[in-house]
């Protein structure tokens, strides 16, 4: 065996091992006290395959080249350039922007793909069909991914989006936008296999790159902020697809094992919401499903009931079970560890007390659980849906913390909401509603509450934290 030939085995080894180190690391991400260990455990299988990618290519070969020619410099720099920015990054976001953060994170998958493919392009003169098709494949679904999560972005961060946008004819304009680009890898690849021009196959490129990146806005804008959880596990699905193909495109398999298991694991996270939410992924992505928020119908116009903290204590000493119902309002508040008090002084007082957890309460999935872990709240008080709703009408108290539409009644009994067919944690049907929350401001998804005037609730306006903290005070002094 020559050397050469003992490379491409160690090569093809040590994807293999770093292969392996990503499915372990996935695997132990899926419990919160293995988690830690899986994350370092895929990290590690990641830098064995950009250490592997780099002597694969030869790209340390350059080493004497000068700076601007010497491809191991570039590549050094870039990771000390990105490694520096997302460290800082991630170390000074806040608990809540990490949604933001992640849907950005997403986008930038995507373009990284893209720039992969359009890099391959540009110096890979040996490409053949089967690649060109890959390549192609990856700028589609590569740039879908980056406006999308852009748009996601905005839309999360409320820093743009914030209002829903309906676009006129938009499944029109969307299947034109597909098939222009689809098009457009046909066109590259036809001049690949000789058939067309080169200038035709590069015409084909910007017609791919300009379309999918105008349909990954169109797409995510006219999605209402209800149905955000499902299309941005989709558009985390998207950036694994688009690493996959680039993988197919570059003859890389650790890149095509990595790509399929972002974009298998964001697909069945999609199916998984799209089951929490009752939406059709189909109908989501191709009708203006859930864009515009309605405002209450005109004369239904009645004024929440408020209650002082002081009152609140009185009715809550007297429930022998309580439920808490957690939003992005907690997290917000960052009330957890006052939840968590709360829960204990109830407890001591000898109420029953669970917590119902909606699966897209918060701004990304597990984002309560995540909270009320930190806080020690054991996993079994920790409920679904499924397992409290039929316990509501017999629950003394339910408090509302922080959440809004996992609440709205009008997802069950109001057609013409956007939020029709949601299912909620049926907070409507408990004896007694506390419902805790700075005003009147709507949800994410914009759509008015009628359970903040419904008889049996009674709101506790102010920061969550500082409410439950009151509650708190109150039962030590009681
Ligand atoms: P909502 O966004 O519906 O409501 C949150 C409420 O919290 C607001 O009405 C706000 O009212 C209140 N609030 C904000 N800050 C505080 C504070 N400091 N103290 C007390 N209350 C506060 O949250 P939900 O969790 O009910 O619903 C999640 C929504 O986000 C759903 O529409 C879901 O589809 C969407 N979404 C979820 C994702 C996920 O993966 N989980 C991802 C993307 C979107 P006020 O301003 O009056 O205080």
């Amino acid at each position: 065996m020559n050397w050469s030939e003992v490379s491409v085995v160690l090569t093809t080894v040590l994807y293999m091992v770093s292969a392996v180190l990503f499915i372990r690391g996935i695997k132990l991400l899926g419990k919160a006290d293995t988690a830690r260990r899986g994350n370092l455990m895929s990290s590690v299988g990641m830098l064995i395959a950009v250490v592997t990618v780099l002597l694969e290519k030869k790209v340390t070969d350059t080493i004497t080249n000068t700076p601007l020619k010497n491809a191991y410099l570039w590549a050094l720099a870039a990771i000390v350039l990105g490694g520096a920015i997302g460290a800082v990054w991630a170390k000074k976001v806040e608990m809540t922007g990490m949604p933001q953060l992640v849907a950005l994170f997403n986008g930038f998958g995507g373009l990284s793909s893209l720039l992969v493919a359009l890099t391959q392009y540009m110096t890979d003169g040996s490409i053949n069909v089967f690649s060109s098709v890959a390549l192609g494949l990856t700028i589609a679904i590569g740039a879908i991914a980056f406006t999308g999560s852009v748009v996601a972005w905005g839309k999360l961060s409320g820093k743009m989006f914030k209002k829903n946008i309906t676009i006129p004819a938009k499944n029109a304009i969307n299947a034109c936008l597909a098939i222009v680009g689809l098009v457009g890898v046909l066109l590259y690849a036809l001049s690949i296999a000789d058939v067309a021009g080169k200038t035709v196959g590069d015409v084909g490129i910007i017609v791919t790159c300009v379309a999918y990146l105008l349909l990954g806005f169109t797409m995510v804008v006219a999605i209402g902020g209800g149905d955000m959880p499902v299309i941005i596990s989709l558009l985390n699905a998207f950036s694994g697809l688009a690493a996959a193909f680039a993988g197919l495109a570059m003859s890389n398999s650790v890149l095509v094992v990595s790509g399929c298991l972002v974009g298998t694991s964001g697909l069945i996270l999609t199916l998984i919401m799209c089951k929490a939410m009752n939406r059709k992924l189909t109908a989501l992505l191709f009708s203006s499903f859930g864009a515009s928020a309605k405002k209450g119908a005109a004369g239904e116009q009645k004024e929440p009931k408020s209650m002082s903290v002081e009152d609140a204590y009185l009715i809550l000493e007297a429930a022998s079970s309580v439920v808490f119902i957690p939003g992005y309002g907690m997290a917000v508040a960052q009330a957890q560890h006052a939840v968590k008090e709360l829960c204990d002084k109830l407890e001591e007082n000898g109420a029953e007390v669970s917590f119902a957890i909606h699966p897209v309460a918060g701004r990304m999935p597990g984002h309560m659980n995540v909270l009320l872990a930190e806080a020690n709240v054991p996993y079994e008080q920790l409920k679904t849906a499924d397992e409290m709703n039929p316990q509501m009408p017999n629950t003394d108290v339910a408090i509302v913390i922080g959440a809004n539409d996992v609440v709205n009644p009008s997802a069950i009994n109001d057609e013409t909401s956007p939020l029709y067919g949601m299912p909620i944690i049926n907070a409507f049907e408990a004896r007694t509603v506390f419902v805790l929350k700075r005003g009147k401001g709507t949800g994410f998804s914009g759509v008015e509450n009628p359970l903040f005037t419904n008889d049996n609730t009674v709101m506790i306006y102010g920061d969550a934290k500082q409410t439950v903290s009151s509650l708190v005070s109150e039962f030590d002094e009681g």
